[in-house]
């Protein structure tokens, strides 16, 4: 069977992996390689705290988040040495003592259904340093020995590599779909039509530029996301620290070496732009200096901007374009794509290599947003 993806972000790279693992699958995929979110992403996985109560978005992020250490494991197996995935835990922090407690509840409940959230323990204020040195904040957090950070950009490279060696073709160049004379769906190349048995459109915020030209009307908006990033002036390892979710926009997330992620901004009036803005980076880094004051020391190391996929009702779908026998499609990931991706990947390569997944999809069929209108 011939099967194409078109994108290899966390979505198209996962289905990539997975599916090249299936000797009976001939693979090609395409990617522009241009701004995909998930090389700009922060890289938080820890959906159990939201407050979102769309109980279809937190199953769907709660299976994502639990996926990552079946995933590494694949990976290890696979002879990768540098995971790009850390259980490191999670801060997170609340406006209110109220409302803290009030997230502590929630959490308290979740865990009963998935162990994977860790353990939740409440940490005052005075006691946050001991977990990120020099932290300087007012509030108080709960801390969820669950919650982890990826580095989405090796993540996707780890992938397509191993897709690679597993026989998948990886063609760096812009494609586009339309149709044959008999009215099958195929793939527009530079260097002409291909045919293909499935064609996987896991194109993100391009999704529009894809399936509208085949006759359907897509619900997803583009949104920008910039975030810094920073190196502190430290010899103290940081590999360990948390994830700190803060009450407002931003994140502080520390990585390896003193590596220190500030983000990200969510401007919904701006398109597909990816130009810094430096006023919006300013601010961010001075609200973050705020609670963590050794940031004023660090070294600014630069910004990674990206278009996240949004649906109107901030679902994200995938599956078979319902009419479409041959295609599959999944977008709309939002801001919590790195963490729902990896499943909807891994379940993107069942369905269209025609099994049957031990996951209910229903509630997130395409047909949700993509109506066909000649
Ligand atoms: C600043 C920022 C911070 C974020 N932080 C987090 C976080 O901490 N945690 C979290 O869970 N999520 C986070 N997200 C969200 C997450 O990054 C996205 O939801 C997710 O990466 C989307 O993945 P995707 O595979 O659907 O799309 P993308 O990663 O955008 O990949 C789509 C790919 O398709 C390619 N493509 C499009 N059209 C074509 C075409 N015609 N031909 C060939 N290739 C094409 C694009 O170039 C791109 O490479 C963040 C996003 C941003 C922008």
């Amino acid at each position: 069977m011939r099967i194409a993806i078109i994108g290899a972000g966390i979505v198209g790279a996962t289905a990539a992996y997975q599916l090249s693992k299936n000797s009976e699958v001939e693979l090609v995929v395409y990617d522009d390689g241009l701004g995909q979110a998930t090389k700009a992403a922060a890289g938080i996985i820890c959906p159990w705290l939201s407050q979102r109560r769309n109980k279809d978005w937190y199953r769907l992020t709660a299976r994502g988040a639990s996926y990552y250490p079946e995933l590494m494991a694949q990976l290890e197996a696979d002879g990768v040495t540098q995971l790009p995935y850390e259980q490191v835990g999670a801060l997170v922090f609340k406006k209110t003592p109220e409302l803290l407690e009030k997230l502590e509840k929630i959490a308290a409940d979740r865990r009963k259904e998935e162990p994977r959230i860790g353990e939740l323990t409440k940490i005052e204020v005075e006691d946050i340093s001991s977990y990120v040195p020099g932290w300087n904040g007012t509030h108080g957090a709960i801390h969820c020995s669950g919650g982890g950070r990826v580095d989405g950009k090796l993540l996707v490279e780890q992938q397509l590599y191993l897709a690679q060696q597993n026989g998948a073709s990886i063609k760096q160049e812009k494609v586009n779909l339309t149709r044959d004379e008999e009215g099958k769906v195929v793939v527009k190349t530079t260097s002409g039509l291909e045919e293909f048995d499935k064609i996987i459109v896991a194109s993100g915020a391009w999704v529009k530029e894809l399936i509208e030209p085949l006759g359907y009307y897509v619900d997803v908006r583009p949104q920008k996301g910039q975030l810094i990033e920073l190196e502190l002036q430290t010899t103290e390892a940081t590999d360990d620290w948390p994830v700190c979710m803060l009450h407002g926009e931003i994140d502080i997330l520390p990585f390896e070496d003193g590596k220190i992620i500030v983000g990200a901004t969510h401007e919904n009036d701006q398109g597909f732009d990816l130009t810094d803005n430096q006023e919006l980076q300013q601010k961010m880094y001075e609200e973050a200096c705020e609670v963590f004051p050794p940031l004023k020391e660090a070294k600014w190391l630069g910004s990674r901007i990206g278009t996240r996929a949004y649906t109107s009702d901030f679902l994200p779908f995938f599956g078979n374009i319902p009419g479409e026998e041959t295609l599959f499609v999944a977008s709309g990931l939002g801001s919590s794509g790195l963490t729902s991706g990896v499943w909807i990947g891994a379940l993107l390569a069942q369905l269209s290599a025609g099994d049957t997944p031990l996951f209910n999809v229903d509630s997130y069929t395409p047909g949700n947003y993509i109506q066909k209108i000649i």
